[in-house]
């Protein structure tokens, strides 16, 4: 998607270890009409798939899939990062981060997620496919099931895209970057 690999292209920076920052228009700072433009895009690209729930993670998901959730009427559900005493029926599983290099467990109530839901996962990044993977497995513990993974940008020198493309997941990325070494940032066209 051209206007978001313009804005990566002039505000990403990049850090060592493969890590893209995007903190002045996804990850703190949030560019609301591009998010907007990123969610009609993936209302396009998904426009075949037969949906009634957008599933994301906290925290930097919550932005791309409320927008998607808002374009399409449908509720948006997000696997959360803390089990809270309240929360009944909690399906739950753990997820490598990529960023923090440790595992966390996310958990999600079988209230809002269960055998009648046909899931859309939206998330800012895909790298490993870690999170994507326990979405998945969570998705499988409830009996819903996927109908696709968008993610705003996948870094396609990380092998998550080649691990869910290979499981026959549609998968969406909006902006994919092949490299990011000598901290420089190359996209594919
Ligand atoms: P994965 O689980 O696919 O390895 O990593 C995806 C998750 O890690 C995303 O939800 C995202 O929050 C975070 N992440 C992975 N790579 C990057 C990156 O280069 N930059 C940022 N800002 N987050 C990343």
């Amino acid at each position: 998607m051209k206007a978001l690999k313009e804005r990566i292209l002039r505000d990403g920076k990049c850090f060592p270890g493969g890590v893209l920052k995007v903190d002045s228009f996804i990850n703190h700072q949030m560019d609301a009409s591009l998010m907007r433009s990123m969610a009609v895009e993936f209302v396009r690209r998904f426009a075949s798939a037969r949906i009634n729930k957008i599933i994301t993670v906290e925290a930097s998901g919550i932005a791309p899939a409320i927008m998607v959730g808002n374009l399409l009427e449908l509720p948006v559900v997000f696997a959360k990062k803390k089990k809270t005493s309240t929360m009944e029926n909690m399906l739950c599983t753990t997820i490598h981060s990529f960023t923090k290099g440790k595992d966390y467990t996310v958990c999600v109530s079988s209230e809002y997620l269960g055998p009648e839901d046909k899931v859309l996962f939206i998330d800012d990044f895909l790298a490993n496919g870690n999170a994507a993977l326990g979405i998945l497995d969570l998705v499988q513990q409830a009996g819903a099931s996927l109908e696709g993974m968008g993610f705003l940008i996948e870094k396609a020198f990380q092998k998550g895209g080649d691990k869910l493309r290979e499981q026959g997941i549609h998968v969406e990325s909006l902006a994919i970057v092949d490299s990011l070494d000598d901290c420089t940032i190359r996209l594919r066209d």
